[in-house]
């Protein structure tokens, strides 16, 4: 039988809900339990893929293609769940089913209404992720409760936890305690507002997790047990940690994972924690550091690249190095080749975007890697960079660009397959999801993965132009990631530099903290060795210059 945990959450957004809802997963899972976690989105857009990474952040890939939620990414990241389009729902793609039904004449001449064909659409659709033998779903409401956007989700999920035999459901619901400086206090009416909002729409929570800056007094968790009719031993404290995969071992010492145990009736038997220990013990580590420039457009909102930040800090556990990320806006780059930043940088990586904004400061930037021989990583658009900048000034393709950029360049380096080719099977006009990739032994990728055929997620319109690959390799690009039916190439390197290597997939999405990815850890790794020869350097120098 599966269980449900539905979390909401309350007074204010950004509390962490995405965190808790993979913590918890992962907590369930240390004692066995298969788990998967399902995001619930109450906008109307049918997916985020349509969606600002300025407003959204960033879009996270499964491997079946879908685009959705960044918080996907944490349940990826905490759990051994494999997410696909069935774990992420927004109001758009409900009310799409439910309208297309309609036209088809399902309905049968009744009157269309949220309630019941909107909420019946939403259960189906929670129930349909615990299918395939899960023990628990988790299902995180987006938004905060009070909104009007979100209330055919909490009605749905008010009607489902009566559809369930008792024990089988229960509500979490997240709340902010906030620290009153003046009074030195934290205070707890905010969450008696945000719970009442709750049961007025018929939903009585089982557990209030309390996200407050400082440790909940015995005093607050009281009150507030009291005013929102809670157990008090079901309160618990939600408090700020420096690092975020420090949350499942602070749920775990405020027994969060055992009353919920008790609260869906599940044995809560020996859990094993000691992954979660052990790199609790590395983050704690006294460790160096090194410092990766990120070179892009979204550098200001670090949320559009959620993913990559996470395998870059992976990689970092790998190596026991603190990984120092530094945005830097590419366009600083366009006018005055300024590198005084780039030279301080053990590694540079230019990651994905869309459109010319920025493009001719990254060209610069990679040209500025290549050419000092500094450990590069380019990202789908990155990597389609790294080509027009090795086209340009290596190739002697002077003209050399992307269609992307350019109507008609004089070298079409980077173009859009599909006006040329019927690839149908590639769906809409991206390529999106999980393909397959065929590496060359001889090379970085082939070092990073040890096995010759790879599976990575994408999300791009625009692809490599296979008629340049001649005159590419012949002034030096080594072409060792293709994809198996030819059509598509996959990755490019240079070979003579330390690590240079540039993919058309996203390896981001793939990347845990337990297994950080091969590519990111070779690229961390490559930045620790150039960083220890540049500091050796350094000392030969001023050794030389004191004799
Ligand atoms: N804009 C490029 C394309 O569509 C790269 C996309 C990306 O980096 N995700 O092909």
């Amino acid at each position: 039988m599966t269980k449900y945990i539905f979390v909401t959450g309350g007074v204010l957004s950004s509390l962490g809900k995405g965190l808790a809802s993979a913590s918890i997963g992962a907590l369930l899972e240390a004692r066995g339990y298969r788990v998967a976690i399902q995001k619930l989105d109450p906008y109307i857009n049918v997916d985020p893929g349509t969606m600002s990474p300025f407003q959204h952040g960033e879009v996270f890939v499964t491997d079946d293609g879908a685009e959705t939620d960044l918080d996907l990414g944490h349940y990826e990241r905490f759990t051994r769940m494999v997410g696909s389009q069935k774990n992420n729902l927004t109001t758009g793609r409900v009310y799409q089913k439910v309208i297309t039904k309609e036209r088809r004449g399902d309905y049968l001449g009744n009157t269309v209404q949220v309630i019941p064909h909107i909420t019946d659409e939403i259960k189906a659709a929670i129930k349909k992720v615990g299918q395939d033998g899960c023990d628990v779903v988790i299902v995180e409401i987006g938004g905060t409760v009070g909104d009007i956007e979100s209330l055919p989700f909490l009605e749905a999920i008010r009607q489902l936890r009566l559809e369930v035999e008792a024990g089988d459901a229960i509500n979490i619901h997240l709340t902010f305690v906030p620290y009153l400086k003046s009074a030195q206090e934290l205070k707890s009416k905010p969450t008696q507002h945000s719970v009442k909002e709750l049961r007025s729409i018929g939903i009585q929570p089982d557990m209030i997790l309390c996200r407050c800056e400082v440790p909940l007094p015995e005093s607050v968790a009281k009150k507030i047990a009291l005013f929102c009719n809670v157990h008090p031993n079901h309160v618990k404290a939600a408090v700020d940690v420096d690092n975020i995969y420090k949350v499942p071992l602070a749920f775990a010492q405020q027994q969060v994972d055992t009353t919920i145990c008790k609260l869906l009736h599940l044995p809560d038997g020996p859990r094993d924690l000691s992954a979660w220990e052990t790199l609790q013990s590395i983050i704690d580590q006294d460790k160096p550091s090194v410092d990766i420039g990120i070179v892009g457009k979204y550098v200001d909102y670090p949320d559009s690249y959620k993913s990559l930040h996470e395998a870059l800090v992976h990689a970092g556990f790998a190596h026991r190095h603190n990984v120092n990320i530094h945005w830097i806006e590419s366009a600083m780059f366009e006018d005055a080749q300024n590198f005084g930043t780039l030279r301080e940088m053990d590694a540079i990586l230019v990651p994905g975007g869309f459109g010319i904004r920025g493009v001719e400061g990254m060209i610069q930037a990679v040209r500025f890697a290549r050419e000092n021989k500094v450990p590069f990583f380019g990202i789908c658009l990155g990597m389609q960079i790294a080509c027009i900048e090795f086209a340009r000034h290596k190739a002697g393709l002077k003209g050399a660009n992307s269609s992307e950029f350019q109507d008609d360049p004089d070298y079409k380096v980077i173009y859009k397959l599909r006006e040329l080719v019927d690839v149908d099977e590639y769906g809409g006009t991206m390529r999106l999801g999980a393909f397959d990739c065929e590496l060359s032994p001889d090379s970085f990728a082939y070092k990073a993965y040890e096995k010759a055929m790879i599976s990575e997620r994408h999300r791009h319109r625009f692809e490599f132009n296979k008629a340049y690959r001649e005159p590419l390799e012949k002034a030096g690009l080594k072409f060792t990631g293709i994809s198996p039916n030819g059509l598509f190439v996959e990755i490019v390197e240079v070979a003579d530099h330390p690590w240079f290597l540039g993919c058309q997939f996203h390896p981001e999405f793939k990347s845990k903290p337990f297994t950080p990815h091969p590519l990111f850890r070779d690229f961390i790794g490559a930045a620790v060795s150039f960083r220890k020869a540049k500091s050796e350097k350094k000392s030969k120098t001023k050794a030389e210059t004191v004799s």
